[in-house]
């Protein structure tokens, strides 16, 4: 069994939070609680307890069937001048797996320590987020509070397997033009300072395999032109160019992971017996590349390098993102400004960042539409997808005002020069 240190337990000393925990809180361990990690989330879990939060703050609740078995669950605050554009609160209901063993606590019982951290797979990514968007509406809607601009929280399956039966065909459905949205947030990331990252673009993702094909033979001879020269040459240039990448990154204070273009090597194919000389080997690679490369010219690159490396070398994408729109984060922007000038008066310092790794938002930019991912996590790790993912009850807490602000600025943006 696993320690009880929860925060709940009033039996004795040490809980974080004692008999006294904010209902804000007990209401995200709960979520936390929902298994929806892969391979198999248990979405019904979600959507069951959706439906409670749909009937407790009053907003209709909308479900969208965008694959077999994939739900987007929409909930509405309808603004007072629904004809303006609206304000999309996206959060994804997925979590990835855990490797149990690693963890100090079960990772689905959302344990809260003696220091208030608490632990759980989806604390960072994303279930705090969710729930800070819940919070800070019902906190909202008890205050009377009313806006121009319609809100809209969705709620999307499958974002940590790449977003294809979720948000990527969500964008096209008519029921998210229905929405009409004008801006999006989506997550971010933690950040370990002061300072609350944003993200106003990502980089794209190619997914690319290289085929080296060569001369067979025997394995006792020196045959010429074989797959593993090719494949040898080709693994140098491509790391060679990887290892001229982190050095950008490391010698530049301003770099961040999101500027320079990461390469990894992830997969080799090829051979049959160790005395046959095969007659096509495989590399595939994960690369990343900022928003800020030419794409073309990153291709002709890559087309060089196979030239380069031998005769007949080909190569595939898995995955070829060529989308490279960013948010604009102009203080003539009235989504940027409103959104930058309300954290400006909580004296939060933002740090603007290009999102190393693929969320949603990628999609929704795609679409031609402006999306910051933010989640509200300073003073904490980056634990995203790792052992022991955990975030303090006093952030948590604090996320909660954060949205508090937020939403009222972005929901009452004036009336845009597009809408008049
Ligand atoms: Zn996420």
């Amino acid at each position: 069994m696993l320690p009880d240190q929860d925060g709940q337990n009033t039996g004795g000393g040490g809980g974080g939070g004692g008999e006294s925990e904010d209902p804000s809180v007990s209401l995200f361990r709960e979520y936390l609680r929902l298994k929806t990690v892969h391979p198999e989330p248990d979405y019904d879990a979600a959507l069951g307890f959706l439906g409670r939060i749909s009937e407790e703050l009053g907003l209709p609740m909308k479900k969208v069937e965008v694959c077999p078995g994939k739900v987007v669950t929409i909930l509405t605050w309808t603004g007072t001048n629904p004809a303006l554009k609206s304000v999309l609160l996206n959060s994804h209901t997925d979590v990835v797996p855990v490797y149990q063993d690693h963890w100090k606590y079960d990772a689905f019982a959302a344990v809260k320590d003696a220091e208030g951290n608490i632990y759980g797979r989806g604390s960072q990514d994303m279930k705090s987020v969710t729930i800070q968007y819940i919070e800070a509406i019902r906190r909202l809607k008890a205050a009377g509070k009313t806006f121009p601009r319609t809100l809209h929280l969705t709620f999307v399956p499958d974002e940590e397997v790449g977003g294809e039966k979720g948000m990527e065909t969500f964008i096209k459905h008519p029921e998210f033009h229905k929405l009409n949205v004008g801006f999006a947030l989506d997550e971010g990331l933690a950040n370990p300072t002061e300072a609350f990252t944003v993200f106003y673009g990502e980089r794209n993702p190619w997914w690319v395999i290289v085929r080296c094909p060569g001369s067979p033979g025997h394995g006792s001879r020196f045959v010429e032109n074989t797959a593993a020269e090719k494949l040898r040459r080709v693994i140098n240039l491509f790391l060679d160019f990887r290892e001229r990448e982190r050095q950008r990154l490391n010698t530049s204070e301003c770099f961040t992971l999101g500027d320079v273009t990461t390469v990894n090597m992830t997969m080799v194919k090829g051979g049959v017996a160790y005395n046959v000389i095969p007659a096509e080997m495989d590399v595939s690679f994960d690369i990343r590349i900022p928003p800020t490369v030419n794409l073309q010219e990153f291709e002709e690159q890559i087309k060089a390098w196979c030239k380069e490396a031998g005769d007949d070398i080909t190569y595939d994408f898995a995955q070829k993102g060529m989308n490279q729109n960013t948010t604009s984060t102009a203080d003539s922007d009235p989504w940027w400004r409103a959104f930058s000038t309300t954290c400006k008066s909580m004296n939060m310092t933002l740090k603007k960042e290009i999102f190393p790794a693929a969320t949603d938002s990628r999609f929704i930019r795609a679409a031609g539409l402006p999306a910051i991912g933010f989640s509200p996590m300073n003073h904490t790790p980056i634990l995203l997808h790792d052992h022991n993912e955990f975030i303090s009850e006093s952030v948590f807490l604090k996320g909660i005002h954060i949205y508090e602000m937020l939403i009222p600025a972005l929901a009452s943006v004036p009336t845009l020069a597009t809408e008049a």
